[in-house]
């Protein structure tokens, strides 16, 4: 059986003929089968198995996030990173959050280190209602400030101790936003799914170009999960003068 626990919810890739015995799984209230993502809008193919809609609260390190699992994705694969940023921060920094989601890694700072404020942008509507909702949730409405549209657009510059780039994609057309947005002596985290062999090269040389001349130091190169045959989900920590 291929699946995750979000929150109550079993979250199935096919359809099982044991639903009785994956109700008693702890936890599991329901049980969705999330199909293809297919047409123009890249929305999965949805079937509720057991209960009545697909949104729940799942809690991980001691912070809630409300999601529907059929409209946003919850990576189990990256657990260990939202931990780690969590940890790394020190009191009194300001944050940037580029593609902050419902708050993957926002929340946890918010909640576990001491920042001064933390800028959350959010691009998708269903996704910035969720941030705005587990900011409430979390109680953690004096530190997160919520910003609704393109990070290109809306970053405050020159301001971060810290730059959250935690997206799989173009991510590496934003590394010139991200050196607007830091500042000198902080500190970006830059995401990019990479070939194998390219995986500790290529992320760390595209930052070296963006910074133009700026002073970088790479602090830290990992591995956060295998993205698809062959290619790595990866982040590096890159301290730009
Ligand atoms: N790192 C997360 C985790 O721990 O599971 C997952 C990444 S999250 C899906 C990335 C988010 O970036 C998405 O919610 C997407 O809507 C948002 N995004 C993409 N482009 C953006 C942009 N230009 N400005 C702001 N947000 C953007």
């Amino acid at each position: 059986m291929k699946g995750k626990v979000i929150g109550d919810i079993l979250v199935l890739k096919n359809e099982p003929n044991n639903l009785d015995e994956l109700l008693k799984l702890p936890e599991v209230n329901r049980i969705v089968k999330l199909g293809r993502i297919s047409g123009s809008k890249r929305e999965p193919d949805v079937k509720i198995l057991v209960g009545d809609n697909t949104e729940t609260i799942h809690r991980e390190n001691h912070c809630f996030f409300k999601l529907d699992v059929a409209k946003i994705m919850w990576s189990k694969g990256n657990t260990t990173e939202r931990k780690r940023i969590a940890e790394l921060v020190e009191d009194g920094e300001i944050i940037v959050d580029m593609f902050a989601g419902i708050g993957y890694f926002s929340i946890p700072i918010a909640v576990h280190s001491n920042p001064q404020k933390i800028y959350s942008i959010e691009i998708n509507p269903i996704s910035y209602c969720y941030l705005k909702e587990n900011i409430v949730l979390n109680k953690v409405e004096g530190i997160i400030n919520p910003l609704f549209g393109d990070c290109r657009k809306l970053a405050p510059k020159g301001i971060a101790d810290r730059v959250l780039m935690g997206y799989i994609g173009n991510t590496h057309e934003y590394l010139d936003v991200a050196m607007e947005i830091v500042k000198p002596g902080g500190i970006i985290h830059y995401h990019e799914s990479v070939p194998d062999k390219l995986k500790f090269e290529r992320p760390p040389q595209r930052i070296i170009e963006a910074a133009n001349g700026r002073d970088v130091e790479i602090l830290n190169k990992r591995i956060i999960k295998k993205y698809s045959p062959g290619v790595y989900h990866v982040v590096i920590d890159a301290l730009i003068e």
